[in-house]
């Protein structure tokens, strides 16, 4: 069994935990909270040793009379991966805690790509993070395009690719977050970081992305365009999209207009927390117009990434040489794809051998 460490419980932290728990591989060998709020008393109820990581130590968990196993340094030392889930631009301040420890880590997409030795996609670039020491699995919005233009390009290739992120203001537990009401052009600038961010996992797709913000906590929305280099018909890329466990070709006939009744779907098929780790894409959004391919996607925020992290630290332990092995055993173990009717079939159970 993999020891993974889990640095940070937050949104995605404690999601990565959960799927961790959930791998037949794995195990969690502790997380680290800076603050004895309440993700630290679900860390604790859910069974996860618990260690201190602000600067007073033990201290505020005791007050808070939450047991505590030791320090971050001890959850370090007593993991093979550590995956940090620190907010933004704190994995960075970790980065030599995790190689003093000479412990291989894993970075959020909040970090500068530099933070690691590469940007991470398990369906893009798994091979790349064999046995690396460092990965940092890229942002939400950047895991959600690296699944999409993955298969594009291998199939037809890509010749450029334009896409506006219309983005969720912040996560359900983000109070402070916003807009409350308003339509934010947000980066003004453009190209938005989104398509450099893309470029760190496929140098040579051209990309220009435009970013939005908006008053909803669901989901992002994505608008697609790519310009490919061939022509094929919108049904042979639906077969090909339909194809991939992590992408989930929403059918017409289920009547799902949005992001809400997406998470209300999901939260009817069992899903913890209602998370959505598949690109939601309205099968008939998908159109070719010459070599011009359009879609909408929807993208969970606080759920795409976790199977990824998953992937990423098989990578890093590089146990599991092969990609799709990786990627079939998180999806299994996690239950992607489960519960959802596919376009043109059934509802989608993949299993390990797929
Ligand atoms: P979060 O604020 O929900 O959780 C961060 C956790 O880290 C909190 O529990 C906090 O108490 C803890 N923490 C703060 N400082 C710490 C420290 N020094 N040591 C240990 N723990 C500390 O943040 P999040 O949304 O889970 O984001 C984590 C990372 O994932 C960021 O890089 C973010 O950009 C990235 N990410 C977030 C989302 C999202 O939508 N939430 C999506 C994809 C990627």
């Amino acid at each position: 069994m993999l020891h993974v460490g889990i640095n940070g419980f937050g949104t995605i932290g404690k999601r990565v935990a959960d799927a961790v728990r959930a791998q037949p591989d794995m195990t969690v060998a502790g997380v680290s909270k800076r603050t004895p709020n309440f993700e630290a008393t679900i860390a604790h109820d859910r069974g996860y040793d618990l260690y201190s990581a602000g600067e007073d130590g033990r201290a505020p968990f005791d007050t808070a009379g939450l047991h505590t196993e030791g320090t971050v340094h001890d959850l370090v030392a007593a993991s093979d991966v550590v995956v940090d889930t620190t907010p933004g631009g704190i994995g960075a301040k970790n980065a030599d805690l995790y190689a003093d420890h000479d412990t291989p880590a894993i970075f959020q997409g909040g970090e500068d790509p530099g933070v690691a030795e590469m940007s991470f996609n398990a369906r893009a670039n798994y091979e790349s993070a064999l046995n690396a020491d460092t990965a940092r699995v890229v942002s939400c919005n950047t895991t959600g395009l690296s699944r999409l233009f993955a298969p594009l390009r291998e199939r037809y290739g890509i010749e450029k690719a334009r896409v506006t992120l219309v983005r969720r203001g912040g996560d359900p537990g983000q109070t402070s977050r916003g807009p409350i009401n308003d339509t934010l052009p947000d980066p003004v600038e453009i190209p938005s970081h989104h398509g450099p961010d893309v470029q760190t996992v496929f140098p040579d797709i051209d990309i220009d992305t435009m970013g939005m913000k908006v008053p909803t906590t669901q989901m992002h929305t994505h608008s697609v365009n790519v310009t490919l280099e061939s022509n094929p018909s919108a049904t042979a890329v639906r077969e090909l999209l339909t194809a991939e466990s992590r992408l989930f070709l929403i059918p017409e006939t289920l009547g799902i207009d949005g992001a809400g009744k997406l998470k209300e779907y999901t939260r009817d098929a069992g899903r913890p927390r209602g998370d959505v780790w598949e690109n939601c894409i309205w099968a008939e959004s998908v159109t070719v117009e010459d070599n011009d391919l359009y879609l909408f996607q929807a993208i969970h925020q606080e759920a795409d990434v976790v199977p990824e992290n998953i992937d990423a630290v098989r990578a890093l332990s590089g146990r599991t040489p092969d990609a799709a092995r990786s990627i079939s055993r998180t999806d299994e173990a996690l239950g992607v794809g489960r519960g959802l009717v596919q376009h043109g079939g059934s509802t989608a159970r993949r299993t390990a051998d797929d």
